[in-house]
């Protein structure tokens, strides 16, 4: 007999002890396997029949490689894969270096589900709502691919055509916060667009990070926009329009405009692509504008 909720075949699952030969059993067993990290999204997914339950689970609880958070030799903060939500959110260190990354984390489900879900599986959905939020704090990643172990700007990582399908991600490498003190404002900002408050799937995601410089000029500007299903994605438009500039009235409608007409949403039952676009528009300009009259003491 079944019990309710369960799948009918329950899968295999193994418990590899090194990533190599974790990756070598998702490579033998191709798409007959999956790694799991804390489970919350597989779970969605087999539950909505969005994917079937494999015939085997690469559990990868037991790879102490994938756990901790610690600042690394070249200052950055590394976070192990399997680092749970809620261990981000309680870590000093992460909380100093990327108040944005912790403000994606915190909107993301409940408290319970954080406790399970991992960085790892967030980013290895492929459009978890923390994407936004390292892309704009140009992150690097260390995956287990091809064999070897690979250290890459994340970035390049998800847009590769030719990744390999089995890539364990193992690492996470946050930049350190810049010093500031003589650098002005932080443009540090993230901010979610979901149907409710709280406890919900995003519509709209959006993270800027960059400084806004005691003279007034804009430095380092990176925005990303993801959400709703959509791959996070850099607005290079409007951060060439901004990058070296000051936060005029005009130049804050010609980033508007340029983040609509490149930003790239998806549409679902829930909102059209233009909505989302111009939203994401909306949030990124109000924050601007907010920091536009910012005068150093
Ligand atoms: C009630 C509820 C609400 C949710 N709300 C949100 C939300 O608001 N925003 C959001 O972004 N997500 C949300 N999620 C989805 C999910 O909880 C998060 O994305 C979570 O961070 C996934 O982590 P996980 O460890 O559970 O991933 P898993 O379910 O274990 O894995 C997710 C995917 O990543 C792969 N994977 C996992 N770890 C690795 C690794 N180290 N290397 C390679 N591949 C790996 C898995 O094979 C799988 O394809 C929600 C889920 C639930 C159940």
């Amino acid at each position: 007999m079944v019990l309710p909720g369960l799948p009918e075949k329950l899968p295999h699952v193994a418990l590899p002890r090194g990533v190599q030969e974790a990756w070598q059993l998702k490579r033998s067993l191709g798409e007959r396997a999956v790694y799991s990290g804390g489970g919350t999204l597989l779970r969605t997914q087999w539950e909505n029949q969005v994917q079937p339950v494999p015939f085997q689970l690469i559990a990868l609880d037991r790879l102490k490689m994938l756990r901790g958070i610690h600042v690394s030799d070249g200052g950055m903060v590394e976070v192990g894969a399997m680092s749970t939500l809620n261990e981000c959110i309680a870590d000093p260190l992460l909380t100093r270096s990327a108040p944005q990354l912790i403000q994606a984390l915190r909107q993301i489900a409940a408290p319970a589900v954080r406790n399970l879900a991992t960085l790892g599986g967030n980013v290895c959905s492929w459009s978890g709502d923390v994407l936004p939020a390292l892309l704009a704090l140009d992150a690097e990643v260390s995956v287990y691919a091809e064999g070897k172990q690979l250290r890459l700007p994340l970035d390049a990582w998800l847009n590769t055509s030719t990744r390999d399908p089995h890539a364990l991600l193992c690492r996470i490498y946050v930049p350190p916060a810049a010093d500031g003190a003589e650098d002005g404002l932080s443009l540090a900002m993230y901010a979610k667009v979901g149907r409710r408050q709280a406890f919900t799937a995003s519509l709209v995601t959006v993270a800027v990070a960059g400084r806004f410089t005691k003279n007034g000029t804009v430095r380092g500007i990176r925005i990303v926009a993801g959400g709703g299903g959509a791959a996070a994605q850099r607005l290079t438009a409007a951060e060439n329009l901004l990058e070296g500039g000051q936060l005029s009235k005009e130049r804050l409608f010609a980033v508007s405009d340029a983040i609509r007409n490149q930003y790239q949403a998806a549409s679902d039952a829930f909102a059209g692509a233009e909505y989302r676009a111009e939203a994401a528009a909306n949030l990124v300009a109000a924050h601007l504008w907010q920091i536009k009259d910012f005068k150093a003491p």
